[in-house]
């Protein structure tokens, strides 16, 4: 942190002390704050002391106690990958390897999930960010509930305005329905982009529904190529009509 942010956090500070206690400000001898010096890589974004910042979202996922699912959790799972992502994959929530090691997409189905992002050049490392519909693993892999869902939308929505991805990737039916606001079949939604809050949302399956059924895999991969289009900036590959 900087001198000059310091001094502005301890100003603050010094006015909610002063508001709590009587409402007069108190004289405080002047103190001088220095520059941490720290060299921050050029991926990761700079904390911020008025604004929103996905460090932020992140630490308050982490305590959040907003529905049942915390009571249950080992960890909670913000979401990780690039700062400036070209896609942000958003899945259904946490799994038991998610919810063991508080990251997103780890286990069997996160691994194919990798997989299927490097086939059209993207990575969580470089310029995919991962997160899900709801931060905290609903037990026995149920779906997560309406109330679970909206008590944990608004971390998702402060995640897509910090992250302004270039496309939305949906994977399955879940994270499909609930940000689209619909009843749809995911067969039926997937392969086509749609407008999400002006962002090209793309439906597809889930990793773990392609482990299941090899079938598919074809439609699977033809949704990753409208993805790879899209990004190669053809705007109306499988825009629907
Ligand atoms: N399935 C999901 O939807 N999300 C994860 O993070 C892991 C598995």
């Amino acid at each position: 942190m900087t001198a000059d942010a310091k001094q502005r956090v301890a100003a603050l500070l010094d006015l909610a002390e002063d508001r709590l206690r009587d409402g007069y400000r108190t004289e405080r001898q002047a103190r001088t704050f220095s520059d941490d010096g720290e060299k921050r890589p050029a991926n990761v974004q700079a904390p911020s002391i008025t604004g929103d910042s996905l460090e932020r979202v992140s630490l308050e996922v982490g305590s959040c106690e907003a529905c049942i699912l915390a009571r249950t959790r080992r960890n909670t799972v913000p979401g990780e990958g690039a700062q400036n992502p070209l896609v942000l994959v958003i899945g259904e929530g946490p799994g038991a390897d998610e919810d063991a090691s508080g990251r997103p997409f780890v286990g069997k189905a996160g691994q194919l999930l990798d997989k299927m992002l490097a086939a059209v050049g993207l990575s969580r490392e470089n310029n995919c960010f991962i997160a899900n519909l709801v931060k905290c693993r609903p037990p026995g892999n149920r779906d997560p509930e309406p109330g679970e869902v909206s008590a944990c939308a608004v971390f998702l929505a402060r995640q897509i305005t910090l992250l302004k991805p270039k496309i939305i990737l949906s994977v399955g039916r879940v994270p499909t329905q609930n940000l689209l606001k619909t009843t749809e079949g995911i067969g039926r939604l997937r392969g086509r982009f749609v407008d999400y809050q002006g962002i090209p949302l793309l439906p597809t399956y889930h990793p773990s529904a392609l482990l299941r059924d090899e079938t598919l895999k074809r439609p699977a991969w033809e949704d990753l190529k409208l993805l790879k289009a899209r990004l190669d900036d053809n705007p109306s590959a499988g825009m629907a009509p």
